[in-house]
């Protein structure tokens, strides 16, 4: 081989990740929030209302009761780190990028908590880790998504990430797929897309949130424009928060999901 390729192979240096496992990334990386307990109320009010989103927030969260102190909810935060910015000793993002869960409460982030967010191995349908431990396909359906999202979960099966290697894939077709990976905020013109789409997918079949505004609607919660209907209805198998996720969150929830080592 001629001298010219092989420096420029040693320069490139690896083209893929060899273990999507234990994989980390670099601390620039906007992972899980850390919020440190000595912020004071007041602090807690400003920031709030700084917040683009009403991610951060004070006293109870959604689906949590009797909570005292802030929070971040990051199945709404966009990850703007203003929040980091006004208090930049007492809020830090860190490259945690194991961020995926079954359990919408878990993506609650409190004041004082430094804690690996996790699955419920009791929520997960038992069909699922027996069917789909050794071949997942998946049907993305980007109900007004933005790209973002999109392009990341392009990046989990290209060579870098090869998400393929667990024998998880996009297809082009609902009746092949085993469930549905949602993008965007679900906007009423793709209300009734996204539910030909789910009801074409054969049972058993999961739903995956992907990306804040499939969870929460994100920037656009609230909208008129927005028909969300659909998420309420079915209850999601895994929430996958970022904006967009980071392909190294995606293939991690499913790993966990489907329970792989
Ligand atoms: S990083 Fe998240 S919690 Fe902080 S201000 Fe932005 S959206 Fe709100």
């Amino acid at each position: 081989m001629p001298i010219k390729e092989i420096n420029l192979f040693h320069q490139h240096g690896r083209q893929f990740v060899p273990d999507l496992r234990t994989a980390s990334l670099p601390a620039i990386f906007r992972g899980r929030p850390l919020l440190d307990a000595s912020i004071l109320p007041e602090e807690a009010v400003r920031v709030k209302q700084l917040c683009p989103t009403g991610a951060f927030g004070t006293g109870d969260a959604p689906g949590t009761v009797g909570d005292t102190g802030c929070y971040i909810d990051l199945g709404a935060c966009v990850f703007c780190r203003e929040c980091e910015f006004a208090l930049p000793d007492k809020i830090r993002f860190t490259n945690d990028h194991r961020l995926a869960t079954n359990i919408r409460a878990e993506l609650i982030v409190r004041q004082g908590e430094d804690r690996r967010i996790t699955l419920d191995e009791s929520r997960i349908r038992k069909e699922i880790r027996i069917l789909f431990r050794n071949a997942l396909k998946l049907r993305q359906v980007s109900a007004a998504g933005d790209n973002a999202t999109e392009m990341e979960l392009n990046a989990a099966g290209n060579v870098n990430f090869d998400m393929g290697r667990y024998g998880i894939e996009f297809v082009a077709s609902p009746r092949h797929a085993d469930g549905i990976v949602i993008t965007g905020p679900v906007s009423a013109n793709m209300a009734a897309a996204l539910q030909i789409c789910y009801d074409a997918t054969p049972e058993p079949r999961i739903i995956i949130l992907a990306g804040t505004n499939a969870i929460s609607g994100g920037i656009f919660a609230g909208s008129p424009a927005l028909h969300r209907e659909f998420t309420e209805i079915y209850p999601a198998d895994l929430y996958v928060p970022g904006n967009p996720p980071h392909p190294l969150t995606f293939i991690n929830g499913i790993l966990d999901l489907l329970g792989k080592p």
